[in-house]
């Protein structure tokens, strides 16, 4: 029985997918020469003026309407003062008294019942700098070197209510979120790049009690792993100090990957007081009349309803939906299949098992070889333990399945006469054994099967063999 609820609240940074940074023309594009890609304003240069990128809005909006929020037709842009080696103006255009977007929520599946996170608040700000150190980390290192491609690369933040019960919700949360993030193109969210990061805030309250426990921070959870192992560590941490009638202290952590614990991190960060201020340089944000009604027109279909169609229309489980939601690649194809008349389960068959793992090492099969192949195992060409062979050949080859299936000679063995006789041989050779099965010693059935089986080298078609045996037995 657990003693604590678990309460967690996420910070996520998005990099958008603008060709531009979010105040100049320079390019975003990743892995550049260091250094390469900036300018006076993304440098800090005395003078240089910032000016807003249009289309760094329209994603931040996109995001927002994405997530059921409130866009506010007026917002601001505020400084965040502090001095660090990669934040060359020594403060970061942020948005923290009036961001664009407020009063959200994501709905997703979590186990069998519908889950809903509320996002309190979503805003643009600009990416800072990368340091590179020599050593480990700023501190163990002789020297540091600094590239501000990134500087000002626009991200937006999206922070949720605490409103995830545990790890696993906050995992499976994130998830979804860079799910919707690709549906709707605003981010290519690659976490090994940077362009999707992950802090989270987890406390510990007694069971049923309304008073929030004291939060403490995670930083550096750099995957969805990390993001799910940092919590459990960190719930545990805290629980055995709550045991124990202490106090959690408030503070930041750090998750350590390599030795899979979280460690504090030095206080001073937290003391810090980023003494906002409205930035002069960039009038308030004021959105043009119809412009987020323009916007909400170009968002597509969205994964959650993709779900409920493909179970609606194409009788998929949750189990099967999900996993063509998950894969929109993998979901085209079945859609088209269906388009041509197939059942959704039919395709989903095919589709998830062997054929997922050839085509994520080879790619894709047109829709059309693929229906050929449904189409000689429903004519019953082929029995369905066949399948992964021509599968392995239709990749390799550019023959039909049907050809294939010719060519190899791998039809199914469905001639009743023929296997009638073979059957004649099987029992005739094996009279003992039929006296026994007749006897009560039915679980000799199995071995009757496997030699008609190997006597057509797996061909025949289960189905006949089991009926004709079955009558040849007597039962
Ligand atoms: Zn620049």
């Amino acid at each position: 029985m657990p003693k604590y609820d678990t309460v967690i609240g996420l910070e996520i940074h998005v990099a958008l997918l603008t060709k531009s940074k979010l105040f100049c023309g320079c390019s975003t594009t990743f892995g550049g020469e260091p250094n390469s890609q900036c300018c006076p304003i993304c440098l800090g240069l005395p003078g240089a003026l910032p000016r807003l990128n249009e289309r760094a809005v329209e994603y931040a909006i996109k995001a927002g309407l994405a997530l059921n929020c409130t866009i506010h037709e007026i917002s601001r842009f505020d400084r965040k003062n502090y001095y660090y080696p990669d934040l060359p103006k020594a403060y970061q255009i942020t948005q923290e008294f009036y961001p664009l977007c407020t009063d959200g929520y994501l709905e997703y599946f979590y186990g069998d019942s519908l889950a809903r996170t509320k996002i309190t608040r979503i805003h643009l700000e600009e990416e800072a700098g990368k340091l590179i150190h020599s050593g480990a980390s700023i501190i163990d290192s002789d020297y540091s070197l600094v590239d501000y491609n990134r500087a000002g690369i626009p991200l937006i933040e999206i922070v949720t209510a605490p409103d995830i019960r545990s790890p696993q919700q906050a995992r499976i949360f994130l998830e979804q979120l860079r799910l919707l993030l690709n549906y709707i193109g605003v981010s290519d969210t690659k976490m090994e790049e940077g362009s999707l990061r992950c802090d989270a805030n987890i406390s510990l309250k007694p069971l049923g009690s309304t008073q929030l426990g004291t939060r403490v921070e995670l930083k550096n959870l750099n995957s969805f792993r990390a993001l799910e192992r940092a919590l459990t560590y960190e719930e545990r941490r805290q629980g055995e100090i709550l045991d124990r009638g202490d106090k959690v202290n408030q503070e930041s952590r750090t998750w350590d990957e390599r030795r899979g614990r979280t460690l504090p991190m030095r206080s001073k960060a937290d003391a810090l007081d980023y003494r906002f201020f409205p930035e002069p340089d960039l009038p308030r944000l004021k959105l043009r009349p119809g412009w987020v009604e323009e916007i909400k027109s170009t968002i597509p279909e969205l994964p959650m309803e993709r779900l409920s169609r493909y179970e609606r229309e194409y009788g998929l489980s949750r189990y099967e939906a999900t996993f063509f939601v998950n894969y929109p690649d993998f979901g085209q194809l079945c859609e088209k299949l269906a388009a041509m008349g197939w059942e959704g389960s039919r395709a989903a068959n095919l589709l998830m098992g062997e054929y997922a793992r050839l085509a994520r090492e080879k790619g894709h099969l047109t829709p059309e070889r693929l229906a050929g192949l449904l189409e000689i195992i429903e004519d019953g060409l082929i029995s369905s333990n066949q399948t992964a062979d021509v599968l392995e050949e239709l990749f390799n080859s550019n023959l039909s399945a049907r050809e294939i299936v010719l060519e190899k000679g791998w039809q199914v063995l469905a001639d009743t006469d023929e296997l009638q006789a073979l059957i004649g041989e099987v029992l005739q050779g094996n009279v003992e054994l039929v006296e026994r099965y007749r006897a009560g010693e039915t679980k000799l059935y199995g071995f009757f099967v496997g030699q008609v089986m190997r006597a057509t080298e797996g061909k025949a078609d289960p189905k006949i063999v089991n009926d004709l045996l079955r009558k040849e037995l007597g039962t």
